[in-house]
């Protein structure tokens, strides 16, 4: 026999042992409990109210569980008192009829004592309680969750298990065990040990000695457990194994290992379901440090703490202790691990405002290391908002996703929009939800990119998305590895010892500057239409309400309305998590949300209203009220003036069968189509379409993902183009233009008209979208020569490209931006604002004089199957504004107004604005009072330009200190002073680029 037929032998002894006879011997006795169960039926109900309710007698083998129902299982049990042989322990061993798609996306549960305390969850791999002291007897409570597994259908098959409710149907699970066993902790030993061992062995060159010490000490080790009764031979077994596992790693990479569960703030799972998983979890995590003291875990959003806080205040309190202890650290600072394309510049620094205050008012010791492992894409604003915010360091490990091109470096500084850098690790086991497999633990090695330079890593390791977290076996795996030849030393930490040390071993790290593009998951920036437009809609209305409040607290003395301001902004936060704004979680949340987003959107108008009265009076005058940060509509910013002005728009008039919209400035022509035949800017005298391809044309293509039907949009949509729309009709009134037609197998309807106060002509699309794996685009082709489009981000812009040299521009083929983009060549450009569409592309075109031209596609809509099989179904409006011979100031400017537009209203007065800049590219992002519940008046402003801009402010109230803060409304190490000269009223700021300035107003 040669030496690798031997080494298989080896393996396969080690595996049918490790997967039959020695888990078969782990509890060396076992002994029933009594069981009685109650179906709820419904919702998930309180411990109170399961305790009361009419338990029936069950059997294991039975039954139970509905999608989405809860089942109450009442057991009570005697420890047998001859239980009390020296290496055992007897515990609960639950198997709720589990499949193999792990824990986290099917049934789980939540044990409690009869006094209601929360004992510690049951899941797939960690099924067991411990148990009373032998002769002690209990009376327990386990909530069962029967979560449908949607994660293990294709990527791309509807189901409608994700459907709002409990729904009726057959039960989906069998209780498959539940009794007393003692466990025999020589055998758990074991098995931890020949695991590590034989997992050691695939990752060791084959022709080293300590492969075959190895190899040969596990045949050893198996000839002497006797297959019959392993438990009465494990001793000898382990005393060989022992010898290895004793034997010192070298000194090189050390990796470390911090214990974590992510838990993803919905997704398979409704919300309501996230606050029982983050109770399980954390249950888990405390019961798991009671009984290992070198445990450390670290949990990341605000969001998940205050759930637990709501529902469990005892276990909550537990979690506080073991932080005080140092074995469960908060991290992250953000309310939730948040999308970080998507949201808004002022979203993203409340991100991490709501979320750090509610960590320092509850613990001591959060880690200032923003913590995003599974967004995805990370904005080139980000590295600036969250070092204003305290942050020191940056994880993720999404970019490891990657389908083009693979990511340079693992430890690097990651340089912002403005400059800024904060030193950012991606984990180079590629995964956040490790088992500290000997596989795991040498990819961190191997993949590790900066060998030269530095020495560590770090590995997350527990049961995650679903939640779950570490479990004892984990813990094993890693204290064997801790210092074992043939593996990286790996200790188990705070990840903060690992920042530290990475940060401070690395001298000269490698720097990425711009955004962490991520090159998958390029649907989510469609996907789910409706949210998206319900945040982008909360988000404006959030600024106006703040703004007008703000005015209303220090020019009339009324209340301003902290607390529900804080409420609100924590719901508009969560639905901004990494599986909601994108689209790519099931139909029961997108349902709960956009009812949430509505109400929200209805309470901000109503105080948008009560606001704007206590300032304006009462009165019969006409009034405009512009929050916007820009002059519109004849009112300057910030200001409310009298005015009769209403939204004027260019006049249409017929040239053949063709409309032409015309100011003064522009002058656009539209065809029996719809489409834009001609779009002339007079100043420049420049035509900026060819007609032989129009603007504002609707495609259709086939859209079916390989994988990931939410999230994905394979580069190959472009070959699938579908038949072009048919109109129905066109109408032409005074100052508009109205399309109807259908396309594919939706109707629509356009209306046109020309703003007559700026270049913009604008698009309004009513759709009733009907489709299934298909991608709706309105396409702008241009007589542009851009290689590049500028694209709007969070406090600033940044560019994508058109033309496509290298694999990771063709990887860019379609990204997500802010309010508006825009191409130009030389001084001349066409920008695009959006009211709510968040993903394009861009695409260099060949016009018909053979010349370069650029095509802009906004994306409106999908329709993929999975995880929600009708999303998007249904009537959805988009507004698009699109102006030539525009720049980017006019283009930053066209987003405000098309998300912030002037509000007409009666009143008595008319009211100044109270903060006043003279340079247009500063911009006034938000004014609001202080988070602290002081009298301070916070304005944050943004560098828009790009370029260094000096500014005047003037303030239009009185305070008596002003500071220059951090996003968290307070001296912030990060801060950049931008005060030049300073007089009472009379500021003097000068702003580096793209940067962000908060300035605090005491009063
Ligand atoms: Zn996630």
């Amino acid at each position: 026999m040669n030496v690798s037929t031997a080494s298989e032998k080896t393996k396969k002894r080690a595996e049918r042992m490790l997967t039959q006879y020695l888990p078969n011997a782990l509890y060396k006795r076992t002994s029933p409990v009594c069981i009685e169960s109650w179906k709820v039926g419904g919702e998930p109900v309180s411990f109170e109210t399961a305790k009361n309710a009419q338990y029936k007698p069950i059997q294991v083998g039975a039954a139970w569980g509905a999608p989405w129902d809860t089942w109450w299982f009442h057991i009570t049990g005697t420890v047998p008192d001859f239980w009390n042989e020296e290496e055992t322990q007897p515990e609960l061993v639950v198997d709720l009829g589990v499949n193999g798609s792990g824990p986290g996306f099917q049934a789980e549960a939540l044990v409690y004592d009869a006094d209601g305390t929360v004992i510690k969850a049951i899941e797939p791999y960690n099924g067991s309680v411990r148990l009373p002291h032998p002769g002690g007897s209990f009376e327990w409570y386990i909530e069962a969750a029967a979560n449908p597994d949607i994660a293990s259908r294709a990527k791309t098959a509807g189901t409608p298990l994700g459907d709002e409710g409990v729904q009726d149907g057959p039960e989906l699970y069998e209780l498959r065990r539940l009794e007393m066993g003692q466990l025999d902790l020589e055998v758990w030993n074991l098995i931890q040990e020949l695991t590590v061992l034989s997992g050691l062995c695939d990752e060791i060159d084959k022709d080293r000695t300590r492969y075959a010490q190895i190899l040969s000490a596990i045949d050893e080790a198996l000839n002497l457990i006797n297959i019959d009764d392993p438990g009465l031979t494990v001793h000898s077994a382990r005393a060989i194994l022992a010898k290895q596992l004793a034997k010192p790693a070298v000194e090189g990479h050390t990796v470390y290992a911090v214990g974590h569960a992510h838990i993803d703030s919905a997704w398979l799972w409704p919300l309501r379901e996230t606050r029982r998983k983050v109770a399980r979890t954390f249950s888990n995590v405390v019961n798991l440090t009671d009984q290992d003291r070198e445990l450390v875990f670290a949990a990341s959003s605000a969001q998940q703490y205050q759930w637990l806080k709501e529902d469990h205040p005892q276990l909550f309190k537990e979690v506080q202790r073991k932080a005080a202890d140092g074995q469960f650290i908060p991290v992250g600072g953000m309310w939730v691990e948040s999308d970080a394309n998507l949201p808004g510049g002022e979203s993203l620094a409340r991100q991490f405002l709501q979320g750090t205050q509610f960590f320092r008012r509850h613990f001591d010791n959060m880690a200032p290391i923003a913590w995003l492992p599974d967004s995805f894409g990370y904005s080139a604003s980000f590295p600036q908002i969250a070092r204003l915010s305290g942050i020191q360091y940056f994880l993720t490990q999404k970019i490891s996703w990657n389908d083009t091109n693979v990511f340079p470096h693992h430890s690097f500084l990651w340089q912002g929009l403005d400059g800024t850098q904060i030193f950012t690790h991606f984990p180079p086991s590629d995964t956040y939800n490790a088992c500290v497999s000997p596989y795991e633990v040498a990819l961190s090695e191997k993949q590790y990119s900066e060998k030269g330079k530095g020495t560590s890593s770090l590995m997350l390791f527990g049961w995650g998305d679903g939640g779950g977290g570490p479990t004892r076996e984990m813990m094993a795996a890693a204290r064997l590895q801790h210092n074992l030849e043939g593996s990286p030393k790996l200790t188990v930490t705070n990840p903060m010892e690992f920042f530290e040390q990475a940060s401070k071993e690395m001298s000269c790290p490698p720097v990425w500057r711009g955004e962490l593009y991520l090159e998958l998951h390029r649907g989510t920036g469609t996907s789910h239409a409706q949210t998206k437009q319900g945040n982008r809609r909360c988000e404006a209305l959030l600024h106006e309400a703040e703004l007008w409040a703000t005015y209303a607290s220090v020019l009339t003395g009324k209340e301003y309305p902290l607390s529900t301001f804080d409420d609100i902004w924590h719901k508009v936060l969560l639905y901004q998590f990494h599986d909601i704004l994108p689209g790519s979680a099931i139909s029961w949340v997108y349902a709960e949300v956009e009812r949430s987003q509505a109400e929200i959107m209805e309470k901000l108008e109503t105080m948008i209203k009560e606001s704007l009265q206590a300032l304006v009076g009462t009165g019969t005058k006409s009034l405009i009220a512009n929050a916007a940060p820009l002059h519109q509509r004849h009112t300057p910013a910030g200001a409310i003036v009298q005015s009769t002005e209403t939204e004027t728009w260019g006049s249409a008039k017929r040239k053949g069968d063709h409309v032409v919209l015309e100011n003064d400035n522009v002058s656009y022509e539209i065809d029996t189509e719809g489409h834009i035949v001609s779009a002339y800017d007079k100043n420049n005298k420049r035509e900026n379409i060819d007609p032989a391809m129009p603007g504002n044309v609707l495609q259709l293509f086939e859209d079916a993902p390989t994988n990931w039907d939410a999230w994905d949009i394979d580069s190959t949509y472009e070959g699938m183009e579908q038949p072009a729309a048919i109109v129905d009709g066109i109408d032409i009134g005074a100052d508009q233009v109205t399309v109807s037609g259908t396309i594919g197998r939706s109707k629509y309807a356009q209306h046109v008209r020309l703003d007559n106060d700026t270049n913009m002509l604008h698009i309004h699309t009513h759709i009733n979208w009907n489709e299934s794996n298909h991608l709706l685009k309105q396409a702008f082709p241009t007589n542009i020569y851009a290689t590049e489009a500028t694209c709007e981000v969070q406090f600033g812009h940044l560019t994508r490209p058109v033309v496509k040299n290298t694999s990771w521009d063709e990887a860019k083929f379609e990204s997500a931006s802010q309010r508006w983009v825009h191409i130009a060549d030389g001084d001349f450009g066409v920008s695009i604002a959006n009211r709510s569409t968040y993903a394009y592309d861009f695409r260099q075109i060949k016009l018909s004089n053979d010349r370069p031209g650029t095509q802009i596609r906004a994306s409106l809509l999908r329709s993929p199957h999975y995880p929600d099989p009708r999303q998007d179904l249904g009537e959805h409006d988009f507004d698009i504004a699109f102006g030539v011979g525009s720049t980017i100031p006019d283009a930053i400017r066209a987003g405000y107004r098309i998300n912030l537009p002037a509000r007409a209203m009666e009143g008595e007065h008319e009211i100044e604005p109270l903060l006043t800049v003279d340079n247009p590219n500063v911009i006034l992002e938000s004014l609001k009072m202080s988070q602290d519940g002081s009298n301070a008046v916070i304005a944050r402003f943004y560098e828009s330009s790009g370029g260094t801009s000096r500014t005047h402010l003037d303030i239009n109230f009185s305070y008596n200190d002003i500071k220059e803060v951090g996003i968290l409304e307070e001296v912030c190490e990060a801060v950049q002073p931008v005060i030049r000269t300073m007089e009472a009223s009379h500021l003097e700021l000068e702003l580096h680029p793209f940067q962000i300035v908060t300035l605090r107003f005491e009063r």
